[in-house]
């Protein structure tokens, strides 16, 4: 089966040094808070270009300890993608705001700025919930349109909290993912850009009364100096000193593993004929964390989807519904005619394999069978 991130081409390609920081960190017996997980925060901190990097549990942990330090809660709207992993908005409801849905840009999936103005305006017309802050998301690898969603949040006075899970390494202009907005996250999850070996995520921003917080608030809301005097609410939500071994081994190996998803991209948007290939905006530099083409129809992505896997080509609906379909939200009662972009996308999407080690013969092969499909179609 060729799949859709091959984790364990990665692993065998940086075995030696994968093994040599996971047996490091095994022999050290400091298996919370080694010195691993501060050489990481540091070094994440300067790849993404800001102060400060806070490491978590989760990425779903890193928004949730965002909007905590915020004080966002009851009687809050923050605005988000409708076309995103639950944990976007989730992490929103989580701490008792609600969510606000906004349709994206069919080109890049990404949340469209002139529906997030809409959005705002319509909130504060009813004037039930605060608008407070956004949570754009770099979906598939691609930092939203952040000139002009910054533009937005200052009009209205809004917070930015950039959801860079599946967009670190992307940039804009050389600017890179997790600079964007008053703070950032990102995630650790196996498939994400940067993986690691179970759940981790991270919390970036250049806000230092705000970083000391998120570490406060990330172990039981402790104090600085006495750990045992806790000043606040928190969670436990801490990456582990293993996981942080593992990830300095892979970041070694970033760059280059940005360098090859980019080829791999180039590629497949050569050899595609008669699909909707992915477009990455000018300036705009992607992570790839998914290739995802677009099919005429519902029955035409999930007949092309079957055939691959008879193939032997792992695929997947990045998202088969919008957030605005799920059962938790349903109370929301919100029409599929206020997401047509979502909805439409929900329809065609599909994500082929795409992962650094992905052979040109891999590549080859994937666009032969999507174009036999489509002349036998
Ligand atoms: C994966 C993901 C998250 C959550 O990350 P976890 O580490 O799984 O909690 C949040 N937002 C987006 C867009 C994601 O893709």
């Amino acid at each position: 089966m060729m799949m859709l991130r091959d984790l364990k081409a990665q692993y065998t390609m940086h075995k030696a040094a994968i093994d040599k920081r996971i047996a490091q960190a095994i022999n050290d017996v400091s298996f919370i808070f080694g010195p691993e997980v501060e050489e990481l925060e540091r070094r994440l901190a300067q790849y993404a270009g800001v102060k400060h990097c806070i490491s978590c549990a989760n990425g779903t942990d890193a928004l949730q300890l965002v909007l905590m330090a915020w004080g966002i809660g009851e009687g809050d709207a923050v605005f988000t993608s409708d076309f995103t992993f639950f944990a976007s908005a989730g992490s929103a409801s989580i701490v008792g705001a609600t969510p606000v849905f906004v349709d994206i840009d069919l080109n890049t999936f990404n949340v469209s700025p002139v529906e997030l103005e809409k959005q705002i305006v319509k909130t504060l017309q009813e004037g039930q919930l605060k608008p407070k802050v956004i949570i754009p998301v770099d979906l598939f690898g691609q930092p939203a349109n952040y000139a002009a969603i910054e533009k937005i949040a200052q009009k209205y006075g809004l917070r930015i909290l950039e959801d860079g899970a599946q967009g670190f390494g992307g940039a804009i202009q050389g600017r890179r993912v997790g600079s964007f907005g008053e703070a950032a996250t990102t995630s650790f999850f196996p498939s994400k850009p940067l993986g690691c070996y179970g759940d981790g995520g991270a919390i970036f921003t250049n806000d230092s009364a705000l970083s000391d917080l998120l570490r406060s608030l990330r172990a039981q809301g402790r104090s600085a100096t006495d750990k045992y005097d806790n000043r606040l609410i928190g969670m436990n939500s801490r990456l582990d000193t293993l996981q942080a071994g593992i990830l300095l081994a892979k970041l070694d190996a970033f760059e280059q593993e940005l360098e090859a998803v980019n080829s791999v991209a180039l590629s497949y948007t050569k050899l595609l004929k008669d699909v909707i290939t992915p477009i990455v905006e000018p300036g705009f530099f992607s992570s790839w964390a998914q290739y995802t083409i677009r099919l005429k129809d519902e029955n035409q992505r999930d007949l092309l989807k079957k055939h691959l896997e008879k193939e032997g080509i792992q695929t997947a609906v990045y998202y088969p519904r919008g957030l605005h379909q799920q059962t938790a939200y349903k109370k929301y009662s919100l029409s599929d005619d206020l997401f047509p972009n979502t909805v439409l996308a929900t329809k065609q999407v599909l994500s082929l394999p795409m992962h650094p080690y992905m052979e040109h013969r891999d590549v080859e092969c994937v666009c032969k069978a999507i174009a036999e499909f489509l002349k036998g179609d």
